[in-house]
């Protein structure tokens, strides 16, 4: 079969996307993108190119996710990461985790090497020691704390709680239509998440955050919660979510695209009802969803200004990138 990779770099009002910061940013997509195909292209699994790519997004510092995390309202970076194999529905994932390099790697050992699912915090962390997965005492980096720091100060001048500002995170990521300012002290989702098919039809997801920005210590999301932040399962689909993680839980939104895909829609519509579903709840500027069909067809949505994605089927020459919606670059996938 034909092999299928999307990924996505966070769906968001990308407010701060100015024009060096968006070559940056393609060119990280580009390089995660080029990383999961060769495996693809080398006959790889499918499990295989979506915690690679997003092991190569960790490292890239480019997004919120490994050495780009996001940091808590105390300062600190908690991350959450998850991986689930289509063929054996089976899944693994880590939740709160510091120091670790890649939490990607962490979560995949526990669905490799525990009887478990899910590992948090210090369980987690000692798991990680124990089977010696990296470090990195660079945590958080120096760009991320100066960020802290302007997040802080724009918190300590805002009026509401921290509970208010969370309950108002779609203005703060900020929707489709709208000209809101992202850059308030709470949200901005670059979470980074991959989908993909392999040359023998297997699906598999996987994920990486360091959750939104400034949220509560011990605070988890969507990304590493199975049904929400991924679902995958051969024969039916496979889809990754970003945005608003309170949104995505509550919707069960992976869950839901692959549900629609059962029900006959093809992968772009099923993103589309289930980003639909979300915001008839939650309201716009939420969410984003990429996918594969049961046969690889590929699919996304999103009701953000922009979500970062990257495409590549067997026989592309390159992957196609875009960010903004309605661009063309679907065009460049061979028929
Ligand atoms: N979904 C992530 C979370 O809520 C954020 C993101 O997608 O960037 O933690």
């Amino acid at each position: 079969m034909r092999p299928t990779l999307m990924l996505h770099g966070g769906a968001g009002s990308m407010k701060s996307m100015d024009d060096p910061r968006e070559r940056m940013y393609r060119a990280a997509l580009r390089e995660a993108a080029v990383a999961g195909a060769a495996i693809l292209d080398g006959g790889g699994s499918a499990v295989d190119a979506v915690v690679t790519v997003n092991v190569v997004m960790e490292d890239s510092g480019v997004f919120n996710a490994g050495l780009g995390s996001g940091l808590t309202a105390d300062g600190r970076i908690e991350m959450d990461a998850a991986v689930m194999d289509g063929t054996e529905q089976d899944y693994g994932a880590v939740a709160a985790v510091e120091g670790v390099a890649n939490p990607v790697v962490l979560a995949r050992h526990v669905l490799d090497d525990t009887p478990h699912c899910m590992l948090v915090g210090r369980g987690a962390e000692a798991f990680g020691a124990s089977i010696s997965v990296p470090l990195r005492p660079d945590f958080p980096s120096a760009p991320r704390i100066a960020e802290w720091e302007r997040r802080k100060a724009l918190m300590s001048e805002s009026t509401g709680s921290l509970a208010d500002q969370l309950a108002a995170l779609g203005g703060v990521l900020g929707d489709a239509s709208s000209d809101k300012d992202s850059d308030g002290p709470v949200g901005q989702a670059d979470t980074v998440g991959a989908v993909a098919m392999d040359d023998r039809g297997r699906l598999a997801s996987a994920l990486t955050t360091g959750g939104i920005w400034m949220k509560m210590p011990g605070r988890v999301g969507d990304s590493p919660m199975i049904g929400a932040g991924l679902w995958s399962v051969d024969g039916q689909g496979s889809a990754c979510a970003t945005g608003t993680g309170e949104t995505i839980l509550r919707t069960l939104l992976c869950r839901e695209v692959v549900d629609q895909m059962r029900a006959g829609k093809g992968a772009t519509e099923a993103c589309a009802a289930a980003i639909g579903l979300l915001e008839s709840h939650f309201g716009s500027g939420m969410a984003g969803v990429i996918a594969v069909g049961p046969d690889g067809e590929p699919g996304y949505a999103f009701h953000t200004r922009g979500m970062g994605r990257s495409l590549w089927m067997g026989g592309m020459a390159e992957p196609a990138c875009g960010i903004w919606p309605g661009e063309d670059w679907d065009r460049a996938v061979p028929g």
